[in-house]
C-alpha cells in the first residue's frame, strides 16, 4: 500500500488537513491533485495554527516533496500570500515544492465572475468566490490558460485573448461592470510566471517516475467524487475523511440538520464556522446514506472518522440509516433521489463519553456507535480523531507499511 488518497466524504470540512499531516510524516510525496484555494486545511502544531489553501500539508515535513499537480486550478496571487502567511514556520523553496506546468491558472476574469454569479441571486450556488468554478470550465472548454503559458508574455496576450474574450464581452454588455484589459491581466500574469518559474516541473513524469519506484505517495483531493479524472489508476487505498457527525455550508438540502438546541450545542463545541469565510456550519448527525452515496462514487476503501471529542458528553446520540421519500424507504442517497423531500429515519444510540486517553480502548458505548458505522458502510474505521492537536489521534489500520 504505497499510494493513499485522501478524500473528503461529506460535505467538506471533515478535517482532512489533519489526517493528511498524520499520513504526511511517512510519505515521500504529497500531492494536491484538484480543487483549488477555497479548501482551508488548519493544523496545529505546537499550539501554532497553520491554515493551509493551495500548498499541500507535505510541507510540513522535511522529509516530504508536494506537488501542486495539473488537476488544480491555482491561483498564483493567493499563492504567493500564502506563502508569506506561513513564512514564521515554513520555508517554501522549488526544491520542497513542485507545480506542475500543466496546472490551470485561476485569472482576475474568473474571480469576477464567480463573485458576480453568486451576488446577483439568481445562480446563487454557495462558492467562496474565488474563480474555481469558472476556471474548471475554461479547463473542461480547452481554453484554459496553463501555468507554462505564464512564461511567454506575447503568447500569453493571444491565449487570454482567446480564453477571455467572451467574459470581457459579458461584463461590458451583459453585466455592465468594470473590468482589467487583457493587456493589463497579461502583465499580472506574466510578473507572476517570472516568480512561479523555479518551482515549475513537469510533475506528471515526476509523480509517474515515483510511483513506479515504490515512493510512498499520499494523494490529498479537496473535494470527493471527482477524484477519478486525473489520477484515479493509481491510487490502492482510498481513505475517506468523515466528521463523526455532518455539517453542510450555505444552501442545500442537508436530510440530518438538526433545528433543536443540540445543533446549536454541536456547532459551538465543535467550532463550526468556515475557516475561509467565517460562515456558520449546518449541523446534524451523521448521515448513512449520503455516505455510502460517496463511497460508491469515489471507491473509498477505509474511513478516519474526526471530530468524536464533539459529541463525547452530550445527552443524545442519533444516526441516520436510511431516508424515507415519497413513502419509500433508501438506504443510499442515490443522485437521483430528491434530497430535499426526504425524511431521516432514526437509530437512537446510547450517547458515550470518552476522553481517549487510552489507545484504541473506548467507551462501550463509543464501540457501538464505530461498529455500526464500519457494518453499515461495510469498510473499516482505520483512524479516528478527537481534538485539533496533532496527537489526537489513534490508528486502527496500518497505512503505508
Ligand atoms: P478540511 O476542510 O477537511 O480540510 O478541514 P480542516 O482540516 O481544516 O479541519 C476543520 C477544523 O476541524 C479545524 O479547525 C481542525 O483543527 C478541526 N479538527 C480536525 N480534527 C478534529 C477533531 O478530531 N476534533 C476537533 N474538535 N477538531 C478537529
Amino acid at each position: 500500500m504505497n499510494t493513499i488518497a485522501i478524500i473528503g466524504a461529506q460535505w467538506g470540512d471533515e478535517g482532512k488537513g489533519k489526517i493528511t499531516d498524520l499520513l504526511g510524516q511517512h510519505a515521500d510525496y504529497v500531492i494536491r491533485f484538484q480543487g483549488g484555494n477555497n479548501a482551508g486545511h488548519t493544523i496545529i502544531v505546537k499550539d501554532k495554527k497553520i491554515v493551509l489553501h493551495q500548498i499541500p500539508s507535505g510541507i510540513l515535513h522535511d522529509n516530504c516533496t508536494s506537488i501542486i499537480a495539473h488537476g488544480v486550478v491555482f491561483e498564483p496571487e493567493a499563492f504567493w500570500h500564502e506563502v508569506e502567511s506561513i513564512k514564521d514556520h515554513i520555508t517554501v523553496t522549488p526544491e520542497r515544492l513542485k507545480i506542475s506546468l500543466n496546472a490551470t491558472v485561476i485569472t482576475r476574469y474568473h474571480k469576477l465572475l464567480d463573485a458576480i454569479r453568486e451576488g446577483n441571486g439568481k445562480r446563487k450556488i454557495g462558492t467562496t468566490g474565488k474563480g474555481i468554478g469558472p476556471a474548471y470550465e475554461d479547463k473542461i472548454g480547452r481554453r484554459a490558460i496553463k501555468i507554462k503559458d505564464l512564461f511567454d508574455k506575447e503568447l500569453l496576450i493571444q491565449k487570454l485573448q482567446i480564453a477571455l474574450e467572451e467574459k470581457a464581452y459579458l461584463f461590458e454588455h451583459f453585466y455592465k461592470t468594470d473590468f482589467p484589459s487583457i493587456e493589463e491581466e497579461a502583465e499580472r500574469l506574466y510578473q507572476y510566471g517570472q516568480k512561479l518559474f523555479a518551482f515549475v516541473e513537469d510533475t506528471f513524469s515526476l509523480i509517474d517516475k515515483a510511483t513506479q519506484e515504490g515512493k510512498k505517495m499520499l494523494f490529498e483531493g479537496a473535494q470527493g467524487v471527482l477524484l477519478d479524472i486525473d489520477y484515479g489508476s493509481y491510487l490502492t487505498e482510498k481513505l475517506g475523511i468523515v466528521k463523526a457527525y455532518t455539517t453542510r455550508v450555505g444552501e442545500g438540502p442537508m436530510p440530518t440538520e438538526i433545528s433543536e438546541e443540540i445543533g446549536h450545542m454541536i456547532q459551538t463545541i465543535g467550532n463550526e464556522f468556515g475557516a475561509t469565510t467565517g460562515r456558520k456550519r449546518r449541523c446534524g448527525w451523521l448521515d448513512l446514506p449520503s455516505l455510502k452515496y460517496s463511497i460508491k462514487a469515489s471507491s473509498i476503501t477505509s474511513i478516519a472518522l474526526t471530530k468524536l471529542d464533539v459529541l463525547s458528553g452530550l445527552d443524545e446520540l442519533k444516526i441516520c440509516y436510511a431516508y424515507e421519500i415519497d413513502g419509500k424507504e433508501y438506504d443510499c442517497a442515490y443522485p437521483g433521489l430528491d434530497l430535499a423531500k426526504a425524511k431521516p429515519k432514526y437509530k437512537s444510540l446510547p450517547p458515550f463519553k470518552d476522553d481517549f486517553s487510552k489507545d484504541n480502548q473506548y467507551a462501550t458505548e463509543l464501540n457501538e456507535y464505530i461498529e455500526l458505522i464500519e457494518q453499515t458502510l461495510n469498510i473499516p474505521v482505520g483512524i479516528i480523531a478527537f481534538g485539533p492537536e496533532r496527537d489526537q489521534i489513534h490508528l486502527r489500520k496500518k497505512y503505508f507499511h
